[in-house]
């Protein structure tokens, strides 16, 4: 399928020596520009008639091999930011640590990176040059530009390093990708001990690439997910919140979270969910999981919104419920002032790991505290609960416990139905009926008395006399 066409051994100081790219022209590979985001091909063209390198990369690439539709098209090129800038009217510079463009059209964004450099290729003079920032042997800033061989070797996976070149319509090889993506193989580019502690989040893009693509880890890339977790432990909590959302909304939340728990890296990013998994003798909490991370799942198989809020309150529902648990039994408190402080400290704790952003946690919030109203399907609370904003996500949120077996289906199915009702029968199946029933019965007796002629006709219609 595939040619060699150059192969030059090239000096550097990284683990692996890149040898050039394997160069597959467009006859051997099956992406078409038409399957290409129409804005993207508009920039990879802008550049390239500007006198600049431009190449798709990245998942764009990767998904196109795979005939899988790409969730968004990076781009690659020799243009430094500010060319860019230059190049495109409609452009914005971000980033500290990866300085990028992004280039706007209406709400769309392609993102515009330009080839950086491996780490390895940094140091002159045992000091890294200017623009590459280390700290414990992580990047904590990385603008140092590159070539094209150096933008492959600085990337994560070897799946990952392809470029589609606009140019010539070829793909670009130079870490064995094509080889990977044929066998299924997802591979950290050089050392993986050496890249994971570069950038530990690496350890959680492993994890959802192998689930996403149902690809096998390569041997040693795989030896290291169980061992490097704590590394996690230096990452950002804000950083590690964006990576939580790609990786139980990325569409393989079930297989994404086996994984991880899988090589204990749950642990680093939910402590208190995977201690209250660990410890739980029913399987309620564990089933609870998996369904929230199920109908997350169907839910963006079929287009439909999702809520991070809500995947967010059923992770951390279990210690959440066991910490107010333990209050109400203790006689501290009654159950919904247990649920608010197990929220306020379950929350506390979660932020170390991963952030959760003020108006998402008082979402979650507002889920948890609905729930024990859930169970009373009694008198006008019922009406109260039902016009609460947070009504609908907290009923949803109820349905998938009783799924899991932790409250009755028969009362999900009571609120199920409910909700179909008019008023009238609404009120009725809250027990609010009878006052309306007697009312109408004293009425009837009233009219079964032989009518008068006020009876007859109502003060203030036009039938009166
Ligand atoms: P997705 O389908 O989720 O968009 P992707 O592979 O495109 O997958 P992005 O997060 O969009 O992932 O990143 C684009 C590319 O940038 C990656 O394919 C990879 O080449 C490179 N990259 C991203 N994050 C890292 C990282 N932490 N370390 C090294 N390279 C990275
Ligand atoms: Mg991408």
């Amino acid at each position: 399928m595939s040619k060699k066409l150059s192969v030059q051994a090239k000096s550097s100081s990284q683990n692996t020596l890149p040898l050039g790219p394997r160069v597959i022209p467009r006859a051997e590979h099956p992406i078409s520009r038409a399957q290409i985001n129409e804005h993207a091909l508009k920039v990879l063209y802008k550049l390239k008639d500007a006198g600049f390198r431009a190449c798709l990369v990245g998942g764009g690439v990767r998904d196109l091999l795979l005939g899988r539709e790409p969730k968004d098209f990076d781009i690659a090129t020799d243009a430094h930011p500010e060319q860019v800038r230059q190049i495109f009217r409609n452009c914005r510079l971000i980033g500290r640590r990866f300085r990028l463009a992004h280039v706007f059209f209406g709400r769309e964004i392609i993102e515009v990176a330009t080839f950086r450099a491996a780490l390895g290729d940094e140091h002159t003079d045992g000091k890294p040059r200017s623009g590459a920032l280390l700290e414990d042997g992580r990047i904590i800033r990385d603008n140092v530009y590159g070539t094209i061989e150096q933008d492959a070797w600085r990337r994560d996976f070897s799946v990952n390093a392809l470029y589609y070149d606009i140019s010539t319509f070829s793909v670009l090889d130079y870490t064995g990708g094509m080889d990977d993506l044929k066998r299924g193989v997802l591979r950290l580019i050089g050392d993986p001990a050496v890249r994971f502690r570069e950038d530990p989040v690496r350890l959680l893009r492993a994890v959802r690439f192998a689930a996403k693509l149902g690809f096998k880890l390569d041997p040693a890339t795989e030896y290291h997910l169980p061992r490097l977790g704590y590394l996690l432990d230096d990452v950002s909590p804000a950083r590690l919140f964006d990576e939580a959302i790609k990786l139980f909304q990325g569409g393989y939340g079930v297989q994404t979270f086996e994984m991880l728990r899988h090589y204990d890296l749950f642990c680093c990013l939910f402590p208190q969910t995977e201690e209250a998994l660990t410890h739980e003798e029913h399987g309620f909490p564990l089933t609870f999981v998996v369904h929230a991370l199920r109908s997350t799942d169907e839910r963006i198989a079929t287009n439909k919104p999702v809520n991070p809020a809500f995947l967010y309150a059923a992770l951390l529902w279990e210690p959440v419920r066991l910490m107010a648990e333990a209050r109400v039994t203790k006689g501290d408190c009654a159950i919904v002032p247990a649920l608010q402080l197990a929220a306020d400290a379950v929350l506390a704790r979660q932020m170390h790991c991963t952030s959760i952003p003020r108006h998402l946690s008082n979402i979650m919030r507002e889920i948890w505290s609905l729930q024990p109203g859930l169970l009373i399907c009694k008198g006008p609370k019922v009406f109260k609960i039902m016009a609460h904003p947070r009504f609908r996500a907290a009923y949803d949120f109820f349905c998938l416990r009783a799924q899991a077996g932790e409250v009755s289906e028969e009362l999900c199915q009571w609120w199920t139905q409910i909700q179909t009702l008019n008023e009238a029968e609404q009120k009725r199946m809250a027990g609010l009926g009878d006052n309306t029933g007697k009312k109408r019965k004293k009425r009837k007796k009233r009219t079964a008395k032989p009518k008068t002629q006020q009876d007859q006709a109502p003060q203030g219609t036009s039938h009166a006399p």
